[in-house]
Order: C-alpha cells, then sequence, then structure tokens
C-alpha cells in the first residue's frame, strides 16, 4: 500500500503504546493501574486532576468533529498546530534521509522543524502577487510532505481548493500534502475537508489557538484519513491533551461561544476592510496586500523607520523583511487599537469628514476597560462587544434607532458581577455622544417616542445639559438571558449622568426581553431626534433654549 511505503519504516513496525487510560477510561472503577495518586492535591478535592487524562478526550474530540464537519477517525487533537507540524515530520521523514517542500514567504515552523528532525528542506518560492508555483510544486521530487499555509501567513493570499486538488491528485501517492488552516475562520472560503474523500493524501490542520482566541490552551486538530491518523497516533505522546485544556476547550466551544465568534469573526472582517483601505490611503505606504486572515502585510520603502515610530508609541507590529523586503505584518486589533495605529502613522481617517459630529472616549479601571466612538449621520455600522450578549442585543437596538454608528468594546470583570462593565459602558457611551454633541448648536433637543407590542414604554428625553432620571418600570422577572434587569435602570442613571440629559422612561409589559428592548429602542428613536439637526437653527446658530445655554 502507498502509504506503507511514504512513512517511515520504524513508525510502521512499531506497536502502539497502549496507556493505562486507553485501556480503561472508566473512571467510577477502582482504578489501581497507573500509579497515579488516589486522591487529587489540597485544594482540587472533586477533581480528577490526578488521574491521566484521556488520550482524546471524547467530549472534546466530538465537539470537534460536528464544528469541522469531519468523520471521528478522522481527527487527532494535538498540542496546537506546532506539535502537528513535528509530529507529521517525524513520522514521515527519516533523518538525513528525506525532505520537505513548502512555498516561502510562509510560516517559518516547517523550515524550524524539519532542521532539528535533521529533514532537507526545498523551497518553492511563490509567484508574484503571491500565487502558488503550482507546477513547481508538482514536479518537486524526493519530497515526503508539501506544507501549505491557506490562508498564508503572512501574505494572507489564499490557495483555491482548485489547486489544492490539482496538487494532491499530482502527488498521489508520493507525497502527502499538508494544508495548514490556522487562520480559515477568518475568511470566506471553505475549508479543504471538503476534498478529503476525493484525496487521500491530504492532511489538514486546524487550531484553535487565533479565531477561538485559545493560544493559552494548545489545542490543535491533525485531519485526514483513519489510515494516515492511525499511524500518527503511534507517535504522539501518551497524554497530550491537559484534562483542563480539554474542559475550558469545551466551554468555549458551546453554542454561545460560537455566537460570540461568529460576531467576533464579523468584527475582524468589517475592521480588516477598513484598514486596509485607509493603509492603502497613505503616502508612506507603497503595498497593502490584500488578506484573508486577521493580519495585513504591507510594504514601504520606509518600514524600519515605521517600525520604530510605531514602538516608540507602543505599538509592536512583525517586521517580516527577511521574507517579503520592507515589510510589516500587522494584527487586526480592537477598533481602538487600530485607531491608535493608524494614528502613529499619521493616517487620518478619509471617509470623516471635518464637519461630522463624532465622539470617541475611552476609560480604564482596575475592573474594565472600555472604549466608544460613535460617529452621528454615519453608515459605519455598529460594533458591539461588552461581554455580555444580552446587553450587546440592546445596545445593538439602541444605535439601530438612533442613526448612529457605534463601536463599542468592554473588556470587564463580568465573571464576578455585570454590574461594573454596564455602568462604565453607559459613562463612556454618555461622554462620547456629548462630545460628538460638540456645541449642540442647531439640534433638536427633544426626543420621545411611545408604544412596542404588549409592551408600551414611553420615553423622553432632554439634551439640557443636566443629569435628570426618571425610571418607572417593574420586570416581571429577575434576569434576561445573561443580564440582570435591575442593571437597565442604572444603566439609564449612569448614562443620564455622563451624557448630561434628562431620561424619563415609563414601561409597561408582561415580557421583561420586550419590555427592555422596548426601551432602548425607545431611547434609540428619541436620540435620533434630539440630535437631528434643524436647518434654519443651525443657520442662525442657535441653540433651542431660550437661556442660551445647554
Ligand atoms: C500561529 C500559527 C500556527 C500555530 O498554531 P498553534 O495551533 O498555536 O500551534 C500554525 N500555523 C500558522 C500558519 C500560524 O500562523
Amino acid at each position: 500500500m502507498w502509504l506503507e511505503k511514504l512513512v517511515r519504516p520504524e513508525v510502521l513496525s512499531s506497536k502502539s503504546y497502549s496507556s493505562a487510560r486507553m485501556e480503561n477510561q472508566n473512571l467510577d472503577l477502582i482504578l489501581l493501574d497507573a500509579n497515579e495518586s488516589p486522591e487529587p492535591p489540597y485544594g482540587e478535592q472533586g477533581s480528577r486532576l490526578n488521574r491521566y487524562p484521556d488520550p482524546q478526550p471524547e467530549g472534546l474530540k466530538r465537539r470537534l468533529c460536528e464544528i469541522y464537519g469531519v468523520e471521528r477517525n478522522q481527527l487527532l487533537m494535538t498540542r496546537g498546530i506546532d506539535e502537528g507540524i513535528d509530529l507529521l515530520i517525524r513520522s514521515f521523514c527519516r533523518p538525513g534521509l528525506d525532505a520537505i517542500a513548502y512555498a516561502p514567504p510562509t510560516y517559518s515552523y516547517y523550515k524550524v522543524a524539519a532542521s532539528f528532525n535533521a529533514v532537507k528542506s526545498i523551497e518553492i518560492p511563490q509567484c508574484s502577487g503571491f500565487s502558488l508555483d503550482l507546477k513547481a510544486l508538482c514536479e518537486v521530487t524526493s519530497v515526503k510532505l508539501i506544507f501549505i499555509c491557506r490562508p498564508n501567513n503572512p501574505t494572507g493570499s489564499m490557495p483555491s481548493l482548485e489547486d489544492l486538488k490539482v496538487l494532491c491528485t499530482s502527488r498521489s501517492e508520493d507525497s502527502l500534502v499538508v494544508v495548514d488552516e490556522a487562520y480559515i475562520e477568518f475568511c470566506d472560503e471553505d475549508s479543504a475537508t471538503s476534498l478529503l474523500a476525493d484525496c487521500p493524501n491530504l492532511v489538514i490542520m486546524r487550531t484553535l489557538s487565533k479565531a477561538y482566541g485559545l493560544a493559552g490552551i494548545r489545542i490543535g486538530s491533525l485531519i485526514a484519513s483513519e489510515e494516515i491518523i492511525k499511524l500518527l497516533k503511534k507517535v504522539l505522546p501518551p497524554y497530550p491533551i491537559p484534562t483542563i485544556c480539554a474542559t475550558k476547550a469545551l466551554e468555549v466551544l458551546s453554542p454561545v461561544g460560537m455566537f460570540y465568534l461568529k460576531r467576533r469573526l464579523e468584527t475582524n472582517k468589517v475592521e480588516r476592510a477598513l484598514l486596509f483601505q485607509r493603509l492603502m490611503s497613505s503616502p508612506r505606504i507603497e503595498r497593502v496586500f490584500p488578506s484573508q486572515a486577521n493580519f495585513l502585510l504591507f510594504t514601504s520603502p520606509h518600514s524600519k523607520q515605521i517600525y520604530r515610530e510605531l514602538k516608540e508609541s507602543g505599538l509592536v507590529v512583525r517586521d517580516r523583511s527577511d521574507d517579503v523586503p520592507n515589510s510589516l505584518r500587522v494584527s487586526i486589533g480592537r477598533s481602538q487599537d487600530n485607531e491608535l495605529f493608524l494614528a502613529a502613522l499619521q493616517i487620518k481617517s478619509s471617509d470623516l469628514e471635518s464637519t461630522q459630529r463624532r465622539g470617541s472616549k475611552s476609560r480604564k479601571t482596575n475592573e474594565t476597560e472600555v472604549f466608544c466612538e460613535v460617529l452621528f449621520d454615519s453608515q459605519k455600522g455598529n460594533l458591539i462587544s461588552t461581554g455580555i450578549l444580552f446587553f450587546d442585543h440592546m445596545l445593538e437596538q439602541l444605535a439601530a434607532h438612533s442613526g448612529i454608528s457605534l463601536s463599542l468594546n468592554a473588556l470587564g470583570d463580568v465573571g464576578v458581577d455585570v454590574h461594573h462593565t454596564v455602568e462604565d459602558v453607559a459613562i463612556v457611551l454618555g461622554e462620547a455622544l456629548k462630545e460628538a454633541l460638540g456645541n449642540k448648536r442647531g439640534i433638536e433637543r427633544y426626543g420621545f417616542l411611545l408604544s412596542m407590542d404588549e409592551s408600551q414604554t414611553n420615553l423622553s428625553l432632554d439634551l439640557s445639559g443636566r443629569a435628570a432620571i426618571v425610571f418607572d418600570c417593574s420586570f416581571p422577572s429577575e434576569r434576561v438571558g445573561d443580564f440582570p434587569t435591575e442593571m437597565i435602570s442604572h444603566f439609564f442613571e449612569s448614562l443620564s449622568a455622563s451624557l448630561g440629559a434628562g431620561i424619563h422612561i415609563k414601561t409597561v409589559g408582561k415580557n421583561a426581553h420586550h419590555m427592555a428592548e422596548s426601551i432602548f429602542k425607545a431611547f434609540g428613536r428619541s436620540l435620533k431626534q434630539a440630535v437631528e439637526i434643524n436647518e434654519s437653527r443651525k443657520k442662525a446658530e442657535q441653540l433651542p433654549s431660550t437661556k442660551g445655554l445647554l
């Protein structure tokens, strides 16, 4: 069989190590088989940390297979993709004899792992515009493994599934094609797993390190035919996945976690497009390469100088000029990070006219870190992330109905309680709105709205410059989703104080979700009316106040 010729003979002939937890995983029995401590350490009573883990924790494996759309026998979990790379090289390449190939500029660990395994590296450089030299990759002789990074780090380019299929078919029985999909979640295209059925020599690597935000727990997956997985399993050390890592991964991969991930990926796409556009507009920057990942590569004759300037502003990017002359790679950060990055490069927002009403505030305490940008009369859209799902939902209603573009990012101690985060978001949002209102000349000042389904909110707003709050509403339940309803009055209280506004809210209804939603929507609508510019008043530079002060 072709695979038996490809794998190292030592691997083929070796017997699998049979670990205790492989033979017996029933932790309800009295386990005296693995020389473990009979009890967990102090402080960990009730945990199973004294026991060796399942070599391939079953629950996590099932969940990963579900997410990646593959069968149980097609997946092997490793300590990140990095261990997967080493495992493949050790399993297939004989030291001093065999070689791997890859297409620079690309991820550098392929070469590193080959070299410490005494395996030769053959480089098949990418063509101009960073496309694969498919012909050369198909024709290179005597290589056991061909590594293709998709999307590619550091260029962001995306080898097509058609090209991969051609490559797999043409290599057929003389090499494995290993596709590194560390960043696949960030792009619109499908994973190469769809080619598995047609390509027995294909291996795909996935990870929880990048999009899932779990680089700290080291969980990667190798996906391939059952025959390849069986061989790799022999070489993988007995217990690669620590119990706590598997538990943590399963938590994050819950439906709520996946929902949150999807939103983060959407945000990344929007931020990536904005950053791309604005980098392109800078005369100091030569080229920006289109990217399908969570980073952008750009070149400039002043790349070294730019690197130093950024560093002086407290920003670190990656100098990739060894691989691509005069290049820097920047990760897509939070909106505030990206703004600082662009500001340090002296790139002004081209879509912002100087007359645009805009407010941007941030606040950092021991408990929270909040950034908020509001743009009046803008099509930019909303990016809202507070770590509290129901609160995000409400803020989205507020933004949508106010016609304001809202970027809001809060990192708070929501594990303790949502109180600090909700309060600080309200404070920063109020301050940003106040800044955007500027001198208030020309505004309508008042807004109001009534109604919604079985719930009805009667909300009036006065941008008077003075804080006042009346909140008349009793919710039929203490929580909606992950949000305590008592926080709603507190939110508007804090907002009224920082914005300097009178807010009167009276709500009746039967369903707490509807009631909350009607309040946030009503506030959005009221805000829209109140901040609207009245053209005749604007011409006269008038304030809607007989006092002449707001
Ligand atoms: C970051 C990165 C990896 C490492 O992934 P881990 O799962 O954290 O080991 C692998 N490949 C590429 C292309 C990367 O950029």
